[in-house]
């Protein structure tokens, strides 16, 4: 009787203390936080940090030019009920700036672009400064730098967990780009020439030793006009280029245009491949993180102009 009664307890005991084990456990994981990002690059830094702790949503998906993206009536519930904002700044994301500034007054609403000193931006007097920080990996290493120590903040009970996940993936960033460096250097000199539909690749180009040419300018707001196509044109068959590049987030129209143009003066220019500029690729596919987006589009480039 007695024995029987013991046991009971035990099974008892057992049973709280595994309820209460695993109720500790789920404390770690938080899946009501969430915390939103822009763009499909930002929302990659932050699962890499964080993991499985909290909620992470992108609202740019793939394919989606965050310069001329239209804020959503679904968007502004998904901005409303984040607990974190994260967006990369410098006018990338165009009309949903002054939203999300306007947000900042209630919420942690960051401007990733805010972790790099001014001398590291890319700036054209005349255009403003360029925006798209996540093509040289040295500088996005600083953005990740810069995201986890916001949420180490935010979220202390996280805080040592986060620590180590960055760690790891600077790791990862710091190898990525020695491999883009050695492949882009492995094109002879002169054939290191990037023609593409706008300006995203000037930080690519400056990290990376490859001379950058874009149809439009750093935005893809103004269009792209025919003396545009025309000097581009010129320059392909002056220097006699092999390729050139459409973007997954931006129409390849004008570049077909430039293709016809270099046809009409007898040179013969091929179609490099499709650059993921401005958008992850689809979650299924290797481009559908950062790491593989930017490997997909060294790989793309080494390809057709080495
Ligand atoms: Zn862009």
């Amino acid at each position: 009787m007695i024995t029987n009664f013991i046991k009971y307890l035990h099974k008892v005991f057992c049973l709280f203390f595994c309820l209460t084990l695993s109720a500790c456990l789920d404390n770690s994981k938080d899946q009501e936080f969430t915390i939103l990002t822009t763009t499909g690059m930002l929302g990659d830094a932050v699962k890499n940090i964080v993991k499985d702790d909290v909620r992470v949503v992108s609202l740019m998906g793939p394919g989606i030019d965050p310069h001329t993206y239209q804020t959503t009536q679904k968007d502004v519930q998904q901005l409303i009920h984040a607990h974190i904002i994260f967006y990369n700044g410098l006018d990338l994301e165009g009309k949903m700036t002054q939203l999300l500034k306007k947000i900042a007054k209630q919420k942690k609403v960051y401007a990733v672009s805010d972790a790099l000193h001014t001398t590291k931006l890319l700036c054209d007097g005349t255009i403003g400064i360029d925006p798209h920080i996540w093509f040289d990996v040295s500088l996005w290493q600083e953005v990740v730098g810069f995201i986890s120590q916001k949420l180490q903040v935010i979220r202390p009970e996280s805080a040592a967990y986060y620590q180590a996940n960055t760690a790891a993936y600077l790791k990862t960033l710091e190898e990525l780009h020695q491999s883009v460096m050695n492949q882009i250097q492995s094109i002879p000199k002169q054939q290191r020439v990037l023609i593409t539909a706008h300006d995203a690749f000037g930080y690519f180009g400056k990290a990376y030793d490859i001379e950058v040419v874009g149809l439009q300018g750093i935005s893809t707001v103004a269009e792209c006009g025919l003396n545009d196509i025309k000097r581009i044109v010129e320059l392909i068959v002056e220097r006699n280029i092999k390729a050139v590049f459409f973007e997954t987030s931006v129409s390849d129209k004008s570049m077909r245009a430039v293709l016809e143009g270099c046809a009409d003066r007898g040179h013969n220019v091929a179609i490099g491949g499709y650059l993921y500029s401005d958008a992850l690729g689809p979650p299924d596919t290797l481009a559908g993180n950062y790491c593989g987006m930017i490997s997909t589009n060294a790989a793309t480039i080494v390809n057709a102009l080495k």
